[in-house]
């Protein structure tokens, strides 16, 4: 018997969305507003996969574990809801960087999945799943529209606005979209776009509007933050406006990018009550020869000379980093480097991911040569000796 919701059929019972989301805080807010913008459309969020007439994944394509991931979910779920609730057959979407990054070619990868949407033209969903219901309504048994929407180039302000927030008291708010600084490993630039700011008065409307709901704490959220620049207003004069809103007791913001961290900011850390006392500063290698291979624009030198000025200016604030094993031709000399950094510099908590190559990108052409094995070694090293250091910081 087929659930008259998966045919939209009675004003009684609105189609129900899931989204599994994977990936980073920008990730996150994206679902939050696809969210807000179903629900305006009439759609309702469920938290089971497998009653859920619509199953969205909001993926991540900057490491391949995190896409192969949701290749075998997607199989996983719709096999759960054939067992919970035979004759059903969701929809499926699959949006973000990974929708980028494979465009049509995912309908090869994975026939289950009905439509495609790139991180761009995330204001199309609601169309897009409309018209999908219609044609599975009008023909269930042959039901085989498929949608793909990938080229965008930029997103309507209004879809931040829909006041949607999984917390009730912490919010992450978007201020910048894309990137264009092309480190040498990353695919953010090629799926995300290049970098865009929002409007300061857009993103203060947005705290308000999120104040207005009982948010106290918010986050700000850029691939590159730092570089912010709207109008004569840079990331520094954004920082001290949004401390001015009234209403909001705390916040904080990531990711920095080293090359464009300043004194000012790091004053601008010190000095306003409400901005958090912490810093993430990715520093991805201790060694100068790959962080030129990588692009990263800085050298260990530069990056040691800022970590002593935040601290300086800064005192007691918190620093946080992201660090990559295993880029190419990562010799035990660069990887000593690294090693040697991480003591010296004493970070709160380090990310650490070994390194995965990446479509598109510019490492894709250096040979992938440091082995599993040594990545692994490596690994295993550093986290255990940051591990150490987060505890002795702890205390
Ligand atoms: S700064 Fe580099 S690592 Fe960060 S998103 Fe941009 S290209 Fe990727």
């Amino acid at each position: 018997m087929l659930d008259r919701r998966r045919l939209n059929v009675g004003k009684e019972l609105q189609p129900c969305f899931y989204i599994a989301t994977f990936g980073c805080q920008m990730n996150m807010r994206d679902s939050e507003v696809l969210s807000g913008l179903l629900n305006r459309a009439g759609f309702t969020l469920t938290n089971k996969p497998e009653k859920a007439d619509i199953i969205i994944f909001n993926t991540c394509s900057v490491r391949q574990h995190a896409e192969d991931r949701v290749f075998s979910l997607i199989g996983e779920y719709k096999k759960r809801q054939k067992k919970k609730m035979p004759g059903t057959v969701p929809i499926i979407g699959l949006i973000g960087c990974m929708a980028k990054n494979y465009q049509d070619k995912i309908f090869n990868k994975a026939p289950d999945v009905d439509f495609v949407v790139g991180p761009s033209d995330i204001a199309k969903i609601p169309e897009i799943i409309e018209r999908l219901l219609a044609s599975k309504k009008k023909e269930p048994s042959l039901f085989q529209l498929k949608i793909w929407e990938t080229d965008g180039e930029a997103r309507p302000e209004e879809i931040y606005h829909t006041g949607f927030y999984e917390d009730k008291k912490h919010a992450y708010l978007v201020i910048s979209e894309g990137c264009s600084n092309f480190c040498s490993y990353c695919v953010v630039p090629y799926v995300r776009g290049p970098l865009r700011h929002r409007h300061y008065k857009d993103i203060l409307a947005e705290i308000e509007e999120a104040i207005d709901k009982g948010v106290s704490e918010i986050t700000l959220l850029g691939q590159n933050v730092n570089a912010y620049q709207y109008e004569g207003v840079n990331f520094v004069g954004l920082v001290e406006l949004v401390n001015s809103v009234k209403g909001l007791k705390e916040f904080g913001f990531m990711t920095s990018h080293p090359k464009d961290a300043s004194s000012d900011l790091f004053k601008a850390i010190s000095g306003l009550d409400k901005l958090k006392k912490s810093l993430h500063l990715p520093i991805q290698s201790g060694s100068d020869r790959i962080l030129k291979l990588m692009n990263r624009g800085y050298s260990k030198r530069f990056y040691l000379d800022l970590v002593d000025n935040y601290r300086k200016i800064v005192g007691g604030g918190t620093l946080t980093t992201d660090i990559i094993i295993g880029f190419p031709s990562e010799s035990e000399a660069d990887f000593k480097e690294t090693y040697n950094l991480v003591k010296d510099v004493g970070f709160n908590s380090a990310y650490i991911f070994k390194y995965s190559l990446r479509p598109h990108t510019e490492a894709v052409k250096m040979p992938d040569d440091v082995t599993k094995k040594e990545k692994e070694g490596r690994h295993a090293l550093i986290l255990e000796l940051q591990r150490s250091i987060s505890e002795r910081k702890r205390c």
